[in-house]
C-alpha cells in the first residue's frame, strides 16, 4: 500500500484524535466496522498503519455484515482483506428483508438498518472478544448529527469519539472524527478501494439527513469555514451561556442552590 503525503497527513489526523481521547490503548482489541463504504476502507488502512509503528501493541479485526441487500459482493471485502493481510470476520443476517417490512412508506431505511446492525456488531464484539469497535464516522457525520439533533429532537448532541454503551459492554470509538468527507473520498480514489454502495437507501431522497447535508453544502460554498466551525464549536461549550439546569450543576455555575421563587399567577 504506498504512503503518499495525503495518506500520511489522514495517519496523523487520526493519530491525532486517539491522543486526544484515548481511542487506542495497550492491549486493545479493535473490532473495525468494515461496510465496504470508503470511510470504512479508509479506517482499517489508517488504523493498521498506525498499528504497525505504534508503542505499544493492539490487534485490528476487520468484521463485515452481509445484511442480504441484493447484489451485496461480501467477498469482494473478503478477497481485500486477505490482499492486504487483515485478520477478519465475516458475519451474515437478513436485515435487509425486516428494514423493508418495518419501515414506514417515506422514512428512511437508515435509522432501523443502523439500529440493527449496531445491536449484531455490538454482539460480535463480545463473542470475539474485542474490548472496541471502530466506526467510519467522520467529521462531516459529526456535524450532520448534531444539525439533526438540533433542527428535529431538540437536543444539543453529536457523535461522541468515544463512548461507552448503556449496558456497559462496548466501547465505541470514531478514529475519523478529524477528517473530513471530501479527503476521504480523495484518499479513497487515490487508493482504489473496492466500494460496495449500498442500493437499499441510495434512492431515497428528501429526506432529514439528505437536507442537512444540501443545507451544510450551501453553507460552505458560502464560507468554507462553517463545517470547521460546527466541528470547533463541540469543543467549546459554555454552559453559562445555555439552559441546561444539570449542565449549570456540573459547570458549578451559582444561583441554582433553590428553585427560584414561585412567581405565577393563581
Ligand atoms: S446506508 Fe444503507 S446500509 Fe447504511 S444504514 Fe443506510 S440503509 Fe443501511
Amino acid at each position: 500500500m504506498k504512503t503518499t503525503r495525503l495518506n500520511k497527513r489522514l495517519i496523523n489526523l487520526v493519530a491525532r484524535a486517539s491522543e486526544d481521547y484515548n481511542l487506542l490503548e495497550a492491549g486493545d482489541r479493535v473490532l473495525v466496522a468494515l461496510s465496504g463504504g470508503k470511510d470504512s476502507y479508509a479506517l482499517m488502512v489508517l488504523l493498521e498503519q498506525i498499528r504497525r509503528k505504534a508503542p505499544f501493541d493492539f490487534e485490528l479485526i476487520a468484521c463485515n455484515l452481509d445484511q442480504n441487500q441484493p447484489g451485496f459482493e461480501q467477498h469482494v471485502i473478503v478477497d481485500w482483506c486477505e490482499k492486504n493481510g487483515f485478520a477478519h470476520h465475516m458475519l451474515n443476517r437478513d436485515t435487509y428483508s425486516v428494514v423493508l417490512e418495518k419501515t414506514p412508506a417515506g422514512k428512511a431505511y437508515c435509522s432501523l438498518c443502523s439500529r440493527m446492525r449496531r445491536g449484531i456488531l455490538y454482539d460480535a464484539a463480545v463473542d470475539l472478544g474485542c474490548t472496541k469497535i471502530a466506526l467510519g464516522h467522520h467529521r462531516d457525520d459529526v456535524v450532520e448529527t448534531l444539525l439533526l439533533n438540533l433542527f428535529y429532537s431538540g437536543q444539543i448532541k453529536a457523535m461522541p469519539p468515544r463512548l461507552t454503551s448503556d449496558d456497559g459492554r462496548n466501547v465505541v470509538i470514531r478514529p475519523l472524527v478529524y477528517l473530513d468527507e471530501a479527503t476521504i473520498q480523495e484518499f479513497a480514489d487515490e487508493q482504489q478501494f473496492p466500494i460496495l454502495p449500498c442500493n437499499l437507501c441510495g434512492s431515497q431522497d428528501g429526506l432529514q439527513r439528505v437536507a442537512i447535508k444540501r443545507l451544510l453544502a450551501d453553507l460552505n460554498a458560502r464560507n468554507p469555514k462553517v463545517k470547521g466551525n460546527l466541528f470547533a464549536a463541540l469543543s467549546n461549550v459554555r454552559p453559562s451561556h445555555l439552559y441546561d439546569r444539570d449542565l449549570w450543576e456540573l459547570a458549578g455555575i451559582s444561583g441554582l442552590d433553590t428553585h427560584g421563587t414561585d412567581l405565577s399567577v393563581p
